[in-house]
């Protein structure tokens, strides 16, 4: 076993997860030049309906939400901004399963006295996964189904291609993804509490496009659980993206 262990880290070195630098068994999951300035967790006090830190970065007043709550362990800059790049990019067993364990903390804490029924994931469209082979939302959510012991379901499908999100404004974002998603599926979600899993959560047009989808559908509750959520781009320390 010990020899298999040296044999595997010999052909294939364990990686930091955010920066991708080989690192010492030792050192896993984490290189010492992104834990030092550490990365940009979530700590405070967070709101419950946008999960940013109550006190300092809540945007409830700026954006709407469908969703009943938000929460993720990070904010989405630094060396979580480079992970997670990377971590759409390719398919990485140690690194979904760090951002999945860090996922399941923040959900322990944020998310602990919650009845869930199903945990599912923000789609693809078909042709997005057809280019990039995995949906990384969809990774995180079967790890973390696993850890809550709750079904993980695909309850919704990404329809249409839609442009990036980027540089839009948080009304355009929402009309860019108007009648995109869709629920399929079989099973009744009628009074049922769902587990929406995504990255990174910028104004929440995407989720909340897919509570709202998920709502019609019947759902009683839709709780969002994201790897990152943008801090305010007004502030002082939000790097320019
Ligand atoms: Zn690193
Ligand atoms: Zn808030």
């Amino acid at each position: 076993m010990k020899i298999g262990r040296k044999l595997r880290d010999l052909f294939f070195p364990p990686r930091c997860v955010f920066c991708d630098r080989v690192i010492t068994r030792r050192e896993h999951p984490v290189c010492p030049a992104c834990i030092e300035p550490p990365p940009p967790h979530i700590i405070e006090t967070a709101c419950p309906r946008c999960g940013r830190e109550k006190r300092l970065y809540c945007t409830c007043k700026r954006d709407t939400f469908l969703s009943d709550r938000i929460a993720a362990p990070f904010y989405f800059e630094g060396a979580v901004q480079n992970g997670i790049h990377r971590f759409k990019k390719v398919e990485d067993v140690d690194r979904t399963r760090y951002f999945a364990d860090e996922m399941c903390e923040t959900a322990f804490r944020e998310f602990g006295d919650l009845r869930i029924d199903y945990v599912t994931a923000v789609p693809m469209s078909r042709r997005t996964y057809r280019d990039r082979g995995f949906n990384q939302s969809e990774r995180l959510a079967r790890l973390l189904s696993k850890d809550f012991h709750v079904p993980y379901v695909d309850l919704l499908v990404k329809r249409m291609e839609t442009g990036s999100q980027k540089g839009l404004k948080a009304d355009e974002r929402r009309v860019n993804l108007l009648g995109v998603f869709d629920v399929d599926t079989r099973l009744p979600l009628s009074g049922k509490q769902i587990f929406l899993i995504d990255d990174v959560v910028t104004t929440g047009s995407t989720t909340n496009e897919c509570a709202k989808m998920l709502k019609l559908a019947g759902a009683e509750k839709v709780y969002v659980l994201a790897l990152a959520l943008t801090r305010p781009k007004n502030d002082k320390e939000t790097e320019s993206r």
